[in-house]
């Protein structure tokens, strides 16, 4: 397939913000596509190259990008840096820059979609001292051949600046009107991705064998399940008028989310995002399976730095000592952890997501043999408001932010956030009642002791139906000096010449970052906002929605990437429920 058809396409798309017509434009792109590349042009379509959990990073250096410019064009690299200033975006100026250049080649090798995947796939397999250059030398050949428009979406891909504006679910929503006919048959589709976490399958399966392809697709050993995800409630009471008569309490820990698979002695782990993290825990890997009564299972914890000395629960960023890549036998012994099970997939052949919460922790409690290292999360069953209360009592006393609390005749929904699942956290009187967890856009940079730092955080919000980031608050307390180093450090190399086009700011920054960075912030309350982007035109022609006295908790969310930062709608939420409280208040206080 020309690899001229999706460039084409990618170009319409980026000329709308429309759902509808962005599913139109796919729908024809898929529809044209053979299905043995069908795959390819799905990974693309979401940014990268295989899916999450293979590890397979795209990105190439903006200077790499830069060199094979020039060398393509036969144009000077200075010259080039300097054209990339002017339009702030690398696409656009090697269209530009190679537009002068066409008319001087004469031998034309015409790009397909599987030269480009291949090429960029040797590229990000790459590694070593000469990678570099090799890179360089790869992505320049298929510069040679590219047509301006290429060009464009080529330098987009390799430096993941493509920003077309649709989310997973427009993808499938085009898929299943390509293939099947219907929009309806959607959830199949969002099934098959759950279980798989595997879009390219998923496509090339229908595009394959239509619907009957997709009935296929299993909870399988070493392939990540897209993980459940819980509703946030602002106290007890309306933790209790959501779940009814009885529910499951369990402790909130505040560590990271693992997806442990195992077989025999083979144990992969996998985070919230789906990425493989076993790296990171080589104690979770030898431990476990001492730990477990059965061969082969997915199950689900939540991994804890302790004290061993008091055994009490330490913060989470304790674990973010582990993010390296050197040296993690030191850390491992410096910073212990427990592994807490609080859900169990599949075991021993049988896909485990159907059954009820009940079965499923009553199978927990049958397969794990406890110990120091492995433990079953704390749970209680709870009918009463005064119940929930109790119980949280005792969570935030061990260590916990809270409770989860679950439905007990649920079963395990793949992927989805629903109200099976709800998440208590502490209550902050007259605060909001809960962490939003955002994305750094920009920074200004700091004055007296924060000079050479930055002193104030510009911070947004995910709006998951366009794929941005709008800007809700700017960030300057609850930082220690360990805290402004640490963020010099990340953001200095996250700095982009302009504003990124999925960030959605009013305010001017010194600096602009590609949104990546999550961090935890609390604030005293949410308001009507002139300046900022967050839920615009939403509750009030002309204002978006701001926090109030944000603060910093001291929680990079490392293990977080900007689309799992705390979404608009959430926000949204946030603020009408606040409103209601404050109802709620006035008329206590009048009767
Ligand atoms: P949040 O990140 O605030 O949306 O909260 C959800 C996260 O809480 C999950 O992704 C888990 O990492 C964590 N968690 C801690 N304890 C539990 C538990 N008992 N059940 C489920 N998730 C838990």
């Amino acid at each position: 397939m020309k690899f001229s058809h999706l460039a084409d396409t990618f170009a319409m798309m980026e000329n709308t913000t429309k759902r509808l017509e962005l599913t139109q434009h796919l729908v024809k792109l898929f529809k044209k596509t053979p299905p043995e590349v069908i795959s390819h042009v799905t990974y693309l379509l979401q940014g990268k190259l295989r899916p999450n959990y293979e590890g397979v990073e795209l990105g190439v250096a903006d200077k790499i990008a830069l060199k094979a410019i020039s060398k393509s064009a036969g144009i000077p690299l200075k010259r080039i840096e300097k054209e990339y200033q002017e339009s702030g975006d690398l696409g656009h100026a090697a269209s530009k820059i190679l537009q002068q250049k066409t008319q001087t080649t004469f031998l034309v090798e015409p790009i397909t979609v599987e030269r480009m995947y291949d090429t960029l796939f040797k590229v990000a397999k790459l590694r070593g001292s000469r990678s570099q250059d090799m890179k360089m030398k790869y992505i320049s050949s298929l510069l040679n051949d590219a047509s301006p428009t290429e060009a464009r979406f080529i330098l987009k891909i390799i430096t993941s600046t493509l920003r077309l504006g649709i989310a997973d679910n427009t993808i499938m929503d085009s898929l299943a009107i390509a293939f099947t006919t219907s929009k309806e048959n959607r959830p199949e589709l969002e099934r098959a991705y759950n279980v798989s976490s595997d879009l390219g399958s998923v496509a090339e399966a229908i595009a394959k064998k239509g619907l009957t392809g997709i009935t296929d697709f299993q909870v399988s050993i070493f392939k990540p399940v897209r993980p459940m995800l819980a509703e946030r409630v602002k106290s007890p009471q309306e933790a209790q008028e959501k779940m009814g008569k009885e529910f499951a309490a369990e402790y909130k820990l505040d560590g990271e989310r693992v997806q442990i698979h195992l077989e025999g002695d083979k144990v992969l782990l996998y985070s919230r995002s789906l990425e493989d993290i076993t790296s990171y825990y080589p104690d979770i890997v030898e431990r476990v399976t001492k730990s477990l009564k059965v061969k082969k299972a997915i199950l689900e914890a939540e991994a804890v730095a302790i004290n061993e000395d008091s055994g009490e629960f330490l913060p989470f960023q304790e674990l973010m000592h582990r993010r390296r890549k050197y040296k993690i036998a030191k850390a491992v012994s410096q910073y212990p952890i427990t592994i807490n099970f609080f859900d169990i997939l599949y075991v021993d052949g049988k896909d485990c997501l159907d059954m009820s919460y009940n079965d499923r922790r009553k199978k927990l409690e049958e397969i794990i043999q406890e110990d120091q290292f492995a433990r079953l999360v704390p749970m209680t069953i709870a009918k009463t408001e005064n119940d929930v209360e109790d119980f949280l009592e005792n969570s935030i006393n061990a260590g916990c932010e809270g409770l989860m609390l679950k439905m007990i005749d649920a079963p395990y929904r793949a992927g989805a956030r629903g109200n099976s699942w709800l998440k208590l956290k502490r209550e902050y009187r007259n605060e909001l009642g809960d962490s939003l967890d955002l994305v750094v856009i920009g920074a200004f940079f700091g004055k007296g002791r924060r000079t050479g730092r930055y002193g104030t955080l510009l911070l947004a919000t995910y709006n998951d139906e366009e794929d941005v980031f709008p800007s809700i608050c700017k960030v300057g307390t609850g930082f220690t000096d360990e805290n402004l180093d640490q963020f010099y450090q990340i953001l200095s190399n996250k700095v982009k010449l302009k504003k990124s086009s999925r960030v959605k700011s009013e305010m001017e920054a010194d600096v602009w970052f590609e949104p990546e960075l999550v961090i935890e912030i609390v604030a005293s309350e949410i308001t009507l906002s002139p300046i900022h982007n967050t839920a615009l035109n939403v509750i009030r022609k002309g204002s978006g929605l701001a926090l109030r006295f944000p603060k910093f908790t001291g929680k990079i969310r490392l293990e977080k990437n900007p689309e799992n930062a705390s979404t608009v709608q959430e926000v949204i939420s946030l603020y009408n429920g606040q409103k209601k409280a404050i109802h709620d208040e006035h008329k206590t206080e009048r009767t």
